[in-house]
């Protein structure tokens, strides 16, 4: 017989509301500094321990509540944001569900304290797995603070989620990044067990802001972006990196819409849209993007912790975005960029690579991006084209050496010829070839060659960047990296792998490993990952195409492809040599060989 239909008990509705908002400590603080901010607060303390998961405390010296609403705040669906529907379509506060604290109260240990500047006493509130313990007044500073302890202590299942402490704590500093980054006026300070990785305070200007929180370098490379549409009570305002500043992941596009930290696929379109053609393909500005636009055109009630939203006129709000991101790039500049594959973004857990991107190899702007091979001269017929291996060269032992060298074309293309055939071969894909099989050696083979630097080089990253790296301090020494932690969000690189010796482009790598462990996820492993990495630092570390070569190099170039190894797990980069045969040539001159 099936069983009778009853009401859930408030303990357990709550619990089940918690598995929605309350993934991992982050959202719990999300949630609270989102409250700090919807009660006007200009000074907001995070303090973390544990990465969260020990304890988690906001306090701010925003409006307070009175004793009614510190008991009323821990109930379902109160709240003091919204009361009708109509509400909902012109949302002023960040919060407005009234589910929050009563699905982190009935998961962790909570207390809250708070006090209005009406009141002749605070009070304070003990909750222990959504069960009131203990209550009283208490005297307080204007404000509240509210503070999680042992989070998914009843939820043994959940807790065993959580990541390690410095991963959890990227995640807080990354959500702490996003809310700081809109409310430039308010002081932010981030405590993580006992030490102060962030004070920012109030500023005035979003490029003090983003100095702060991402990093004073950046800065010398973001344009400001500034359109608007009054018809359409459209505004896009921010500042978006200049094409030589690029990331290899979306990770540092932070983009807002009416003060609400978004991550909508509309929204991403319409900025990557706008930068089509200037940016290397595959690759991402650095980002922070407000949008204004009428409370009623956007939906913003969607879920309550996926950052996305519904437009009703979408390809409005889309080509409004693309064209005031195209304005700020202004058109005509081309970046250098070398094909090289990336790290395969779905999960699964072999080490392929997914798709090719365009990397940057040089810093300043000019026109050239790496040719593909087989290019063919148009004919009518008959068709001949050029044979370009698709990943491995069935060469072994002296082929390459034994080629005669005819010149170089265009300082990008060894032209040479054995008995039968003509070849051109990419000078670039080949080093970076080179370069990526004997760093697969040494790694193999224990680590990569290391070189140290003579001045330790001070590097800034992000909060979430730092988290990563500082998780994969030894894989990445194993890499050729010797970083050490520094300040809070600095570290001191002490070596570099050998082959990078004397470029000065180790800052742009450091980020993209940063991204691409990242996306790594829970359900791979860095081992999965090592090739994409050594394929990245080859690529940064080889022969620029567009560079004139004596004979002796080339000779040495050639002499180095006989000694590799190219059968072995090549990645799917582009071919590395194109030849034509004798009989080729007659026909594409109509001779009969
Ligand atoms: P919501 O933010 O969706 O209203 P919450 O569960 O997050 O729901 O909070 C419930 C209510 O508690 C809020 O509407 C607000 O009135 C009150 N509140 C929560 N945090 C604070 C705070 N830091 N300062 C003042 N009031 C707060
Ligand atoms: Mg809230």
């Amino acid at each position: 017989m099936p069983a009778s239909i009853h009401l859930l008990p408030e303990n357990l509705c709550n619990q089940i509301a918690a598995g929605e908002v309350v993934e991992r400590p982050a959202s719990v603080v999300k949630e609270l500094v989102e409250n700090s901010l919807d009660a006007h607060a200009t000074q907001i303390t995070i303090e973390i321990e544990g990465g969260g998961s020990r304890l988690i405390r906001v306090s701010d010296d925003g409006d307070g509540m009175g004793k009614d609403d510190v008991f009323l705040c821990l109930e379902r669906h109160a709240t003091s944001k919204i009361a009708s529907s109509a509400d909902l379509f012109r949302l002023q506060t960040l919060g407005f569900r009234g589910e929050a604290l009563p699905s982190i109260a009935a998961v962790s240990r909570l207390t809250v304290r708070s006090q209005t500047a009406a009141a002749p006493e605070g009070w304070e509130l003990y909750v222990e797995a959504g069960t009131v313990k203990k209550a009283g007044a208490i005297g307080l500073p204007t404000g509240t603070t509210i503070e999680v302890r042992d989070l998914f202590f009843n939820t043994p299942a959940r807790r065993k989620f959580l990541r390690k402490e410095e991963t959890e704590f990227g995640h807080i500093a990354e959500l702490v990044t996003r809310l700081a980054l809109c409310s430039p006026e308010v002081q932010f300070q981030l405590v993580h067990n006992q030490r102060t990785i962030l004070n920012a305070p109030r500023q005035h200007r979003l490029e003090e802001r983003i100095a702060t929180l991402l990093g004073r370098p950046l800065l010398a490379d973001l344009v400001k972006v500034d359109k608007s549409d009054p018809g359409a009570g459209l505004e896009l305002r921010g500042l978006i990196s200049h094409p030589n500043l690029h990331r290899s992941s979306s990770a540092a596009i932070y983009t807002y819409i009416n003060g609400r930290y978004v991550r909508d696929r509309v929204v991403q379109h319409a900025i990557l849209d706008g930068l089509r053609h200037l940016f290397p393909r595959g690759r991402y500005p650095v980002a922070v993007l407000f949008l204004s636009i009428p409370g009623a055109a956007v939906d913003v009630n969607v879920h309550p912790t996926k950052h996305e939203v519904r437009f009703s006129q979408q390809s409005l709000v889309h080509d409004f975005i693309a064209g005031g991101i195209k304005e700020a790039l202004r058109p005509g500049i081309e970046v250098l960029g070398c094909q090289l594959p990336v790290l395969d973004r779905s999960h699964g857990t072999s080490g392929s690579y997914g798709g090719t991107v365009t990397l940057p190899v040089a810093a300043s702007v000019s026109v050239l991006v790496a040719p593909q091979v087989a290019e063919v001269p148009q004919v009518s017929e008959p068709v001949v084209t050029w044979a370009a291996p698709a990943v491995a060269a069935p060469f072994a032992g002296s082929y390459f050496s034994s080629l005669r060298i005819i010149g170089q074309f265009r300082a990008s293309y060894i032209v040479a010829e054995d008995d039968e055939h003509l070849l051109l071969i990419d000078q670039h894909a080949a080093h970076e070839r080179i370069g990526f099989e004997r760093l697969r050696r040494e790694f193999h083979g224990g680590a990569v060659a290391r070189q140290g630097l003579l001045f330790p080089e001070i590097v800034e990253f992000d909060f979430k960047e730092t988290a990563l790296l500082s998780e994969y301090l030894d894989p990445l020494r194993r890499l050729g990296f010797e970083l050490e932690p520094f300040g809070p969000r600095t570290f001191a690189l002490k070596a570099v792998p050998q082959l990078l010796a004397g470029r000065d482009n180790f800052v742009q790598l450091l980020h993209d490993i940063a991204s691409d462990l990242g996306e790594l996820g829970i359900s791979r492993r860095i081992e999965d990952a090592i090739d994409s990495f050594l394929l990245l630092i080859s690529c940064h570390g080889m022969v620029r195409a567009r560079q004139k070569l004596s004979q002796i190099e080339m000779t040495a170039l050639l002499a180095d492809l006989d000694r590799i190894d190219f059968n072995a797990h090549c990645p799917h980069g582009r071919p590395v040599y194109s030849r034509l045969s004798d009989p080729e040539i007659a026909r594409l001159f109509r001779r009969s060989a």
